[in-house]
Protein backbone atom coordinates (compact mmCIF):
# COMPACT_ATOMS: atom_id res chain seq x y z
CA UNK A 1 0.00 0.00 0.00
CA UNK A 2 1.49 3.26 -0.79
CA UNK A 3 1.09 5.76 2.05
CA UNK A 4 2.62 8.81 3.67
CA UNK A 5 2.98 9.91 7.21
CA UNK A 6 -0.09 11.94 8.98
CA UNK A 7 0.93 15.66 8.36
CA UNK A 8 -1.09 16.44 11.68
CA UNK A 9 -0.02 14.03 15.15
CA UNK A 10 -2.19 16.22 17.44
CA UNK A 11 -5.46 14.71 15.56
CA UNK A 12 -4.09 11.46 15.96
CA UNK A 13 -6.05 8.74 17.73
CA UNK A 14 -3.87 7.13 20.59
CA UNK A 15 -4.11 3.53 19.58
CA UNK A 16 -1.68 0.50 20.52
CA UNK A 17 -1.07 -2.05 18.02
CA UNK A 18 -0.09 -6.15 19.07
CA UNK A 19 3.18 -5.31 19.97
CA UNK A 20 1.88 -3.16 22.68
CA UNK A 21 3.71 0.03 21.13
CA UNK A 22 2.05 3.52 20.01
CA UNK A 23 0.79 2.89 16.35
CA UNK A 24 1.68 5.40 13.45
CA UNK A 25 -0.98 6.76 11.44
CA UNK A 26 -0.66 6.98 7.88
CA UNK A 27 -2.17 8.38 5.18
CA UNK A 28 -3.18 6.02 1.97
CA UNK A 29 -2.39 6.92 -1.20
CA UNK A 30 -4.26 4.05 -3.41
CA UNK A 31 -6.59 4.94 -5.77
CA UNK A 32 -9.35 2.60 -4.03
CA UNK A 33 -9.12 4.86 -0.72
CA UNK A 34 -7.48 8.26 -1.43
CA UNK A 35 -6.39 9.94 1.56
CA UNK A 36 -8.00 7.68 3.82
CA UNK A 37 -6.14 7.82 7.04
CA UNK A 38 -4.98 4.39 9.14
CA UNK A 39 -2.78 3.51 11.42
CA UNK A 40 -0.28 0.43 11.70
CA UNK A 41 2.69 -1.41 13.48
CA UNK A 42 5.63 1.44 14.34
CA UNK A 43 8.14 -1.19 13.35
CA UNK A 44 9.12 -0.89 9.44
CA UNK A 45 7.78 -3.84 7.59
CA UNK A 46 11.25 -5.63 6.76
CA UNK A 47 11.02 -9.14 6.94
CA UNK A 48 14.12 -10.15 6.11
CA UNK A 49 15.17 -8.70 9.23
CA UNK A 50 15.14 -11.18 12.24
CA UNK A 51 14.94 -8.53 14.96
CA UNK A 52 12.50 -6.27 13.63
CA UNK A 53 8.97 -8.21 13.65
CA UNK A 54 6.09 -5.67 12.35
CA UNK A 55 2.93 -7.16 14.20
CA UNK A 56 0.67 -6.03 10.79
CA UNK A 57 -1.48 -4.46 12.62
CA UNK A 58 -3.14 -1.62 11.20
CA UNK A 59 -6.51 -0.16 10.61
CA UNK A 60 -8.23 2.59 9.15
CA UNK A 61 -9.16 6.03 11.22
CA UNK A 62 -12.65 5.65 10.31
CA UNK A 63 -12.90 1.81 11.00
CA UNK A 64 -16.54 0.41 10.51
CA UNK A 65 -17.89 -2.80 11.38
CA UNK A 66 -16.88 -3.86 8.00
CA UNK A 67 -13.24 -3.45 7.97
CA UNK A 68 -13.51 -4.91 11.41
CA UNK A 69 -15.25 -8.44 10.51
CA UNK A 70 -12.72 -8.39 7.49
CA UNK A 71 -9.83 -7.96 10.45
CA UNK A 72 -11.31 -10.34 12.69
CA UNK A 73 -11.90 -12.93 9.56
CA UNK A 74 -8.27 -12.72 9.13
CA UNK A 75 -7.12 -12.74 12.48
CA UNK A 76 -9.46 -16.15 12.92
CA UNK A 77 -7.71 -17.66 9.77
CA UNK A 78 -4.43 -16.60 11.31
CA UNK A 79 -5.24 -18.51 14.24
CA UNK A 80 -6.20 -21.32 12.18
CA UNK A 81 -3.32 -21.81 10.74
CA UNK A 82 -1.00 -21.33 13.97
CA UNK A 83 -3.75 -24.25 15.67
CA UNK A 84 -2.59 -26.20 12.26
CA UNK A 85 0.84 -25.86 13.01
CA UNK A 86 0.57 -26.41 16.84
CA UNK A 87 -1.56 -29.67 16.04
CA UNK A 88 1.23 -30.58 13.12
CA UNK A 89 4.46 -29.85 15.87
CA UNK A 90 2.87 -31.54 18.85
CA UNK A 91 2.19 -34.61 16.61
CA UNK A 92 5.54 -34.89 15.42
CA UNK A 93 6.48 -34.34 19.07
CA UNK A 94 4.63 -37.03 20.12
CA UNK A 95 6.21 -39.20 16.77
CA UNK A 96 10.01 -37.86 18.58
CA UNK A 97 9.01 -39.27 21.76
CA UNK A 98 7.82 -42.71 20.61
CA UNK A 99 11.68 -42.75 19.28
CA UNK A 100 13.23 -41.42 21.89
CA UNK A 101 11.39 -44.56 23.56
CA UNK A 102 12.48 -46.89 20.98
CA UNK A 103 15.75 -45.89 21.18
CA UNK A 104 16.01 -46.12 25.11
CA UNK A 105 14.71 -49.72 25.05
CA UNK A 106 17.40 -50.20 22.10
CA UNK A 107 20.14 -48.90 24.65
CA UNK A 108 18.67 -51.13 27.64
CA UNK A 109 18.60 -54.39 25.67
CA UNK A 110 22.43 -53.22 24.50
CA UNK A 111 23.25 -52.54 27.96
CA UNK A 112 22.39 -56.25 29.02
CA UNK A 113 23.77 -57.65 26.35
CA UNK A 114 27.02 -55.89 26.90
CA UNK A 115 26.90 -56.96 30.29
CA UNK A 116 26.36 -60.67 29.49
CA UNK A 117 29.00 -60.33 27.26
CA UNK A 118 31.67 -59.16 29.86
CA UNK A 119 30.41 -62.30 31.70
CA UNK A 120 30.87 -64.40 29.40
CA UNK A 121 34.79 -63.28 28.49
CA UNK A 122 35.49 -63.62 32.67
CA UNK A 123 33.95 -67.19 32.68
CA UNK A 124 36.29 -67.32 29.45
CA UNK A 125 39.36 -66.16 31.39
CA UNK A 126 38.18 -68.01 34.60
CA UNK A 127 38.93 -71.33 32.34
CA UNK A 128 41.72 -70.07 30.31
CA UNK A 129 43.69 -70.03 34.02
CA UNK A 130 42.42 -73.11 35.37
CA UNK A 131 43.52 -74.98 31.89
CA UNK A 132 46.63 -72.71 32.54
CA UNK A 133 47.12 -73.64 36.04
CA UNK A 134 46.66 -77.40 34.98
CA UNK A 135 48.93 -77.39 32.32
CA UNK A 136 51.74 -76.50 35.16
CA UNK A 137 50.51 -78.89 37.32
CA UNK A 138 51.10 -81.65 34.91
CA UNK A 139 54.64 -80.88 33.99
CA UNK A 140 55.59 -80.18 36.97
CA UNK A 141 54.07 -83.60 37.97
CA UNK A 142 55.99 -85.15 34.94
CA UNK A 143 58.75 -83.81 35.31
CA UNK A 144 59.15 -85.25 39.05
CA UNK A 145 57.85 -88.85 37.49
CA UNK A 146 61.16 -88.45 34.80
CA UNK A 147 63.80 -87.62 37.74
CA UNK A 148 62.81 -90.36 39.85
CA UNK A 149 62.78 -92.90 37.27
CA UNK A 150 66.20 -91.87 36.39
CA UNK A 151 67.20 -91.17 39.39
ZN1 LIG B 1 3.28 -3.83 16.31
Amino acid sequence: MSESSCDSISNSMIMTCFCGELTRCFTSRTSLNPGRRFYRCSKPNVHFSLNIENCEFWRWEDSSSENSSIEVNLLKSKLEVATLKMENLSESLNAMKIERDNLKKKLENLQSLNYFEVNKSRNLEAKVLKLKMLCILSFTVFVVFVVAIFK
